[in-house]
């Protein structure tokens, strides 16, 4: 193989990758001249600098691998790779310990006030009394997303014998049990925290996780550090918190806007302490991100397989042309039940009916499905490679299936998802593109992309002009409705798609209609 580093990387990965061929370093490679000599190379290794676009992908004829050394791939155009056959891989483990050590720092700087102790002996004072401290140990710690950072936080605070709370609602008990942890509310975890970690991704459901309700209900003396995204946790509600004392400091190493404005109102404040997005930034994280990604080209060339490719398993060309139309429905089925279903999701059941029942490498979709059904909650994209071993470790459990008859249709497929609370079905087809055709036994017909909305409520008159009211008073227009109904005054379902994201408390509005049961928003 012959290999361009396009990007600086670790020496020691530079060094492993010869194992995989020919390597070329030139990491201040411009965009012009990385088009014009794309087509010589067989794999790539970037980090952040480097894009890889749609115009330099199609120049890219020999390309069989694009390698990001760290996590976020912003920079690559993946459905260009894809398109083209082209696997990308990332290294997704390569940065949990470093930002789990960052985060102790930013928790043990809060408790003993290190940053603005330090500010005050360079200018000269010694104020011992101002910056009277606290112990960890014995505190509370309460962790919000226990995924792979929010788990080392959790191991290196038990050492500094600290008691943690968890609130991850998708999370499963017995995982949790084993990891040593107490799973519970928001409310439970925000309430009786003396410190606060986030490590949730930025979702539409953790946009504003924390904001003024969150830090009303907080002790008084509580700490928050966010090392996560920036956006979970509203800012303007931050500073009003931190500035009327409501908390006792507070820790970002992200924000809403990177890098902040100048004249940002939280600088002002001393019970905060601020980095600049450098908690996955440690020399150990760059080299292992190296290390991980030359272990990938080198398990490529030698005729294996990667296992962090985020875009694709490699199948056979044959098989993946039939399969083309369904990947995009099977990744937006599994997305939509995971969005629409109450509870955790501990059984999903995949049935293919028609042409696709003959298709022998079927697994393939139903890896489609689960990488839907979990990256809406995950930090780190899932592939559809690691996707198994994921849901696994989740607790979810897999059942496939095959029959012929597809009612009319060239083919469909059901994804049945059962929860501790509820069972929640959807079928779909793809006509040119995705359609959800049928949610448990309600007969739709829907495009499953964009901002979306799902509610059950009871079928008399008023029912659903009341949601359109509550939408339509704060300016959601609604594309398409479609409502599906048990029979006459029974209970029905509406999907609607909209031209703009529900606000969370317009949800909370609908919710407490009478005549509505649930109200869920969704983003496909
Ligand atoms: P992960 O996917 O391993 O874990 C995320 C966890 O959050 C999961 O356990 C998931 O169940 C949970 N979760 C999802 N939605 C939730 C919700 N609404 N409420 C509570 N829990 C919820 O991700 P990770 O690798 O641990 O990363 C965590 C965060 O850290 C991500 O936002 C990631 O982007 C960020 N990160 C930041 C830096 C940095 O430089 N500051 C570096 C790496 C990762």
């Amino acid at each position: 193989m012959k290999i361009l580093i396009a990007d600086a990387i670790n020496e020691k990965g530079v060094e492993n990758l010869k194992q995989a061929g020919e390597v070329v370093v030139q990491t201040d490679i411009t965009p012009d001249e990385l088009a014009e000599t794309i087509h010589e190379y067989d794999g790539i290794v970037v980090r952040s600098r480097t894009k890889l676009t749609k115009e330099i992908i199609d120049r890219a004829d020999n390309l069989k691998i694009i390698a990001r050394a760290g996590v976020g791939v912003d920079n690559i155009d993946l459905d260009a790779a894809t398109e083209k056959g082209i696997m990308v891989v990332n290294s997704p483990e390569s940065t949990s310990i470093t930002v789990a050590e960052h985060t102790m720092g930013l928790l043990l700087a809060l408790a003993r006030k290190l940053t603005i102790a330090d500010k005050s002996v360079k200018e000269g004072k010694w104020e011992k009394k101002r910056f009277m401290g606290l112990e960890l140990r014995n505190k509370t710690l309460g962790v919000i997303g226990m995924g792979r950072i929010g788990s080392q936080v959790v191991n290196r605070c038990k050492a500094f014998e600290m008691d943690a709370i968890v609130y991850d609602p998708y999370l499963p008990e017995d995982v949790a049990k084993q990891m040593g942890v107490v799973l519970t509310d928001l409310e439970t975890v925000l309430k009786n925290a003396d410190f606060i970690t986030i490590h949730v991704p930025l979702t539409p459901e953790t946009k504003h996780l924390i904001s003024d309700n969150e830090f009303e209900i907080m002790k008084e003396e509580a700490f928050i550090a966010n090392c996560a995204r920036g956006g979970i946790i509203d800012e303007d509600a931050l500073y009003t918190a931190l500035s009327e004392n409501k908390i006792g400091g507070a820790a970002l190493d992200v924000y809403e806007d990177e890098p902040p404005a100048e004249d940002c109102k939280l600088f002002e404040l001393d019970n905060i302490v601020l980095t600049p997005h450098i908690a996955a930034s440690t020399k150990e994280a760059q080299r292992d991100a190296a290390i991980i990604v030359a272990d990938e080209i080198i398990e490529l060339a030698n005729g294996g397989t990667p296992q962090n490719v985020l875009n694709m398993p490699r199948i056979d060309n044959t098989t993946y042309k039939k399969l083309i139309p369904y990947i995009e429905l099977c990744d937006k089925l599994g997305s939509f039940i995971s969005q629409a279903i109450n509870g955790k999701i501990k059984e999903l059941e995949v049935v293919y009916a028609g042409k696709l029942a003959d298709v022998e490498n079927i697994e393939f979709l139903t890896r489609a499905i689960l990488k839907g059904a979990i990256n809406p909650y995950l930090g780190t994209p899932i592939n559809a490679v690691n996707a198994p071993l994921v849901a696994n470790e989740r607790g979810i459990s897999i059942i496939e299936g095959k029959k012929n008859d597809a009612r009319g249709y060239g083919s469909l497929i059901k994804v049945t998802a059962r929860t501790n609370k509820e069972t929640l079905s959807a079928e779909g087809t793809s006509l040119h593109e995705p359609r959800i055709l049928k949610v448990n036994d309600y007969w739709v017909d829907v495009k499953p992309k964009g901002h979306m909305f799902i509610a059950k409520y009871e079928d008399i008159p008023g029912s659903i002009g009341k949601i359109g009211t509550a939408l339509g008073e704060r300016g959601v227009n609604i594309g398409i409705m479609q409502v599906g109904r048990e029979k006459e005054e029974g209970k029905a379902l509406m999907i609607l798609t909209l031209d703009k994201e529900i606000p969370k408390d317009v949800i909370e509005e609908i919710r407490s209609l009478d005549n509505v049961f649930e109200a869920v928003r969704l983003e496909l």
